[in-house]
């Protein structure tokens, strides 16, 4: 590990030095005496250049898309455009208060309305609310927008919504926090939904389906129409997790084959730099008849002038999000998608699609792979091969990679594959580097045969071996002991 700030401390040194002779009154004479420090504050004494090298250092011990492939299926970290920095940095967005009158934020606003505008031509929806800060609250905010459209309806028996076992955490989570129960539906055997089982669990109780398109298999869900008129049979709606937008960019508009809400992760698909936590943007967008639930205010256009727009308070699930939501997201979004345009966002859905069939045909002689099928953006391989006839498990097969200096794929998610792989590589890798991984890929499966010891063992080269998970969370003192 490297050192401390603190233990790169040398008593005196000075990374800038304050013009003291040009100061008529000292400091301290203008500070009443009670608050003067009796010690001095223990502040590490360094050289700017210590302090450059020292961030440097513990960047590269960090991993970034900037250093390498970051394959980590769902997530979608894809290279984010440096402009978008220099703008949302640089101009007068920065500089903005949120209590500024209206007539002052007229740019800001705009900003915010074609953003919403474009979210709705891309997706087929009526209308966008921009407040959600998350994929996760995108979802909280959609379940709320069903439960007040059943509430409105008066469907108050309506109590569960259906949820397939390939979805992730976030879905089961959002529904019980608004108050459903969540019924699993089983995939089939091609890894979708169950039309037939969907039938069974389907009746006058059921709320909601949250399905996930492309699946978390990497799987287009084809028979979303169908779905969609079993769910409307019953006035239940049909909501969309949008986290794998960057499959369907100017492909499928989710909107116009039956899905009644969904969410977008601006963050994966509209490139924020994410991950740890985030930031991140999660809007939701919605059909005709759900548009007086969305959150309030929406930003509205009346002749040339942008407003915030509480028309529909009274039907509203409230505000989800102070202000206009993580603006400075949305503002990384507006650029990334003006930038590329219709053509442009084609591309990105198409490109990434082909390299992940690229790399899925690279290691199919070398791993598992349960659909054999044409993917979408990502595809799930599994380590069950390795596991079998090496006792080297997909956690080895990971923390081996981060040795071969690339991110790990998303491991053991979908829970519904055993030892799961999930690659998504992004149509922002090039050929050598869909290469260099699926090498490293092969080499690991290489050594798996021939020296199973080193995959357990392995990271060999990170800062930080590899940790006990559950005590890294508990415990973190141990592991980073600052003295
Ligand atoms: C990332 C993701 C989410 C949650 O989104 P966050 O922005 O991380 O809150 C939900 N569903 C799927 C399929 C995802 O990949």
């Amino acid at each position: 590990m490297p050192k401390t700030i603190f233990e790169h401390s040398s008593e005196g040194r000075r990374g800038v030095r304050l013009p003291t002779r040009e100061i008529d009154t000292p400091l301290q004479d203008l500070i009443p005496a009670q608050y003067h420090r009796k010690h001095p504050a223990r502040l590490p004494e360094v050289s700017e250049m210590d302090v450059m090298r020292h961030y440097i250092k513990l960047s590269h011990c960090n991993y970034f898309i900037e250093k390498g492939m970051y394959p980590l299926g769902s997530c979608t970290m894809k290279y984010n455009p440096k402009i978008h920095e220099t703008l949302v940095h640089n101009s007068c967005f920065a500089n903005l208060h949120p209590y500024q009158p209206e007539s002052t934020l007229q740019g800001a606003l705009e900003l915010l309305y074609e953003l919403q505008e474009d979210l709705a031509e891309i997706s087929g929806m009526a209308k966008v609310s921009l407040q959600p800060a998350a994929g996760a609250q995108g979802e909280f905010t959609g379940i709320k927008i069903i439960s007040a459209y059943h509430k409105a309806k008066g469907n108050l028996h309506k109590t569960k919504v259906i949820i397939p076992d390939s979805a992730h955490g976030t879905n089961p989570a959002t529904c019980k926090l608004v108050g459903y129960d969540v019924v699993e539906l089983k995939s089939n055997s091609a890894g979708r939904c169950d039309i037939a089982r969907l039938r069974d669990l389907v009746d006058e109780n059921t709320a909601g389906f949250m399905l996930t398109n492309p699946n978390t298999l990497g799987l287009f869900e084809t028979q979303i129409e169908e779905i969609a008129e079993i769910m409307h049979s019953v006035d239940a709606l049909l909501y969309l997790d949008g986290a794998n937008l960057n499959a369907l960019l100017g492909i499928v508009q989710p909107g116009k084959i039956g899905f009644d809400i969904m969410h977008f992760n601006l963050h994966k698909t509209f490139s924020t730099p994410h991950g740890g936590g985030g930031p991140g943007a999660g809007p939701v967008g919605v059909v005709e008849k759900l548009v007086p639930y969305l959150p309030v205010p929406i930003i509205s256009k009346e002749q040339d002038n942008y407003l915030l727009d509480y028309a529909h308070e009274a039907t509203s699930i409230g505000k989800v999000h102070t202000f206009y939501g993580n603006f400075a997201v949305l503002v990384r979004a507006y650029i990334y998608i003006k930038m590329l345009g219709a053509e442009g966002l084609r591309r990105i859905s198409e490109n990434a699609i082909i390299n992940a069939n690229y790399l899925k045909t690279l290691l199919r002689n070398t791993y598992h792979i349960q659909h054999q099928e044409y993917c979408m953006h990502e595809f799930v391989a599994d380590g069950s091969k390795q596991k079998k006839e090496h006792g080297v498990n997909t956690m080895d097969i990971a923390k081996r990679l981060l040795d071969k200096g690339f991110h790990a794929p998303t491991v053991y998610f979908p829970l519904i594959i055993p030892e799961a792989m999930m690659i998504e590589p992004t149509e922002t890798e090039n050929l050598e580097s869909l290469n260099a991984f699926a090498q490293a890929m092969k080499e690991i499966a290489q050594e798996a045969k021939e020296n199973p010891e080193l995959l357990h063992e392995a990271p060999l080269s990170t800062p930080v071996r590899r940790v006990d998970d559950a005590r890294a969370v508990k415990e973190l003192d141990p592991i980073f002991k600052i003295k």
